[in-house]
């Protein structure tokens, strides 16, 4: 039985969480493989709207299974103050249902002020990091001095680590930065009370998935952020310091190719971008800010971690088809196409012009996409209300058009479409 990998097609925000529900429901494991909490859901619990920043969506199914894979970046305050939350409200993750890959990183108080201090040096010229440590603690990892899960399991061990990591971490930080050093005996001890807690929850999460699939279980890879965010792939140098895309399932969880059956990306009806660099269908007018939204909805382009507006934009199609190529994409999920409503026409991207010459392929490099143009296609837009439909022939012919443009352009079909926040607002094409 498959992985089901579930990728943000775009530059993050795409309204995952509404679709990753949806399919926690049927997996018997659900699992986090890249970055940290700079992610986050809105899931709702009865009434209430719940953010959820490090934990994967199964939190509320209670045959899933959540691990945070190793792939991860793994912040233990966040984590508690999370976990602690979840289970106010009934989710239950007790050391049985939430397994932390011991491989994974741990992202500690020092990462967290070089971030900050990082971005603010740059001034101008900063990358928009959310300043929760995610880079330092991938740059750690990279050069073989970061901190893993794993290691909450020795406590002597453990305490030593996190002692260096805070002496390596001020020096930078009085030297370098000219801030004020960190307490190391406070940090040392907080982290060894989060530790003896933690390490409860380690297993080797490669063996579980392995051990689900023979068993013809459903296992769900969750993604963070967006495929234009990856370390390697995306709008570099901004972008995340992680593998957003299907590749990264396959490093973080330790499962080949042959396992992913199901590569869904998930793209919102247009765009948005939060943080610096190149952005072609950016709107600065008075439709980016209704794309926007003022801030008053939950689902209002706000940082869903920092509360920053996000730039917003039209739908773009030559970076979707990008993204469906460098993830293998078999299907599509289409968000937020309530946003839409009466907005008419609906210019859509499906070219660039770089130095007054066509470009029907996004560029790797960025430079050359911060000076791409975007051609646009005007789509008739519709004025009715969409967010009752609960099947597609309930949509305006206008709507199914502009599905069946971005079916036609991908090359990809949609195989869900959204048209609000509620959970019955989701439907099966
Ligand atoms: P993620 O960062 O990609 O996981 O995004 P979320 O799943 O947290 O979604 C962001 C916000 O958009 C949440 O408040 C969702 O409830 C909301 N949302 C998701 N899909 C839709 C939709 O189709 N229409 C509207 N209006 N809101 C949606």
């Amino acid at each position: 039985m498959p992985v089901i990998a579930l990728i943000g097609a775009q530059w993050g925000d795409e309204g995952k969480g509404h679709i990753a529900d949806k399919l926690a429901a049927e997996s018997s494991i659900v699992a986090r493989y890249n970055g940290g909490d700079n992610a986050g859901h809105t899931i709702t619990v009865g009434e209430t709207l719940v953010r959820t920043h490090l934990i994967p969506a199964g939190a509320f199914h209670p045959r899933s299974t959540c691990v945070l894979g190793a792939g991860m970046v793994i912040n233990l305050r966040s984590l508690a103050r999370e976990v602690d939350e979840l289970n106010r409200l009934g989710a239950n993750l007790n050391s049985d249902r939430l397994k932390i890959d011991p491989a994974a990183h741990l992202l500690l108080p020092g990462h967290v002020a070089l971030d900050g201090a990082g971005e603010s040096r740059l001034g101008r010229d900063a990358i928009g990091t959310t300043r929760r440590g995610i880079g330092p603690a991938y740059t750690d990892k990279a050069a073989r001095i970061g901190l893993r899960a794993g290691l909450m399991a020795n406590a002597g061990a453990f305490a030593e680590a996190v002692g260096t990591h805070i002496e390596q971490a001020n020096a930078r930080l009085t030297r370098d930065f000219d801030q004020p050093p960190l307490d190391a005996d406070t940090i040392v001890a907080e982290y060894a009370a989060l530790a003896a807690r933690f390490a409860l929850h380690l297993a080797d999460t490669t063996t579980l998935i392995h051990a689900a699939l023979e068993r013809g279980e459903t296992v769900l890879a969750e993604g963070a952020q967006g495929t234009l965010l990856d370390l390697d792939h995306g709008t570099y140098p901004f972008v995340t310091s992680s593998s957003t895309i299907t590749g990264g399932v396959l490093t973080a969880l330790g499962v080949g190719p042959k396992h992913v059956t199901r590569v869904i990306g998930v793209a919102k009806a247009f765009c948005s971008r939060v943080g610096a660099g190149p952005f072609p269908t950016e709107l600065r007018d008075a439709l980016g800010d209704r794309l926007r939204g003022t801030g008053a909805n939950p689902w209002d382009e706000f940082g869903s971690t920092t509360g920053r507006p996000r730039r917003t934009g039209w739908l773009d199609l030559v970076a979707l088809k990008y993204a469906a190529r460098i993830n293998g994409l078999t299907e599509l999920v289409l968000t937020k196409l309530d946003i839409l409503i009466g907005i008419d026409p609906l210019p859509v991207c499906v070219a660039y012009a770089f130095r007054g010459e066509p470009a029907t392929d996004f560029p790797g490099d960025t430079a050359t996409l911060g000076g791409c143009a975007p051609i646009y296609t005007d789509l008739p837009g519709w004025h009715d209300d969409i967010t009752a439909a609960r099947r597609i022939d309930d949509l305006p012919q206008a709507a199914r058009a502009y599905i069946e443009t971005i079916e036609a352009f991908t090359g990809i079909p949609i195989s869900h479409i959204s048209i609000g926040p509620d959970r019955s607002q989701i439907f099966t094409r």
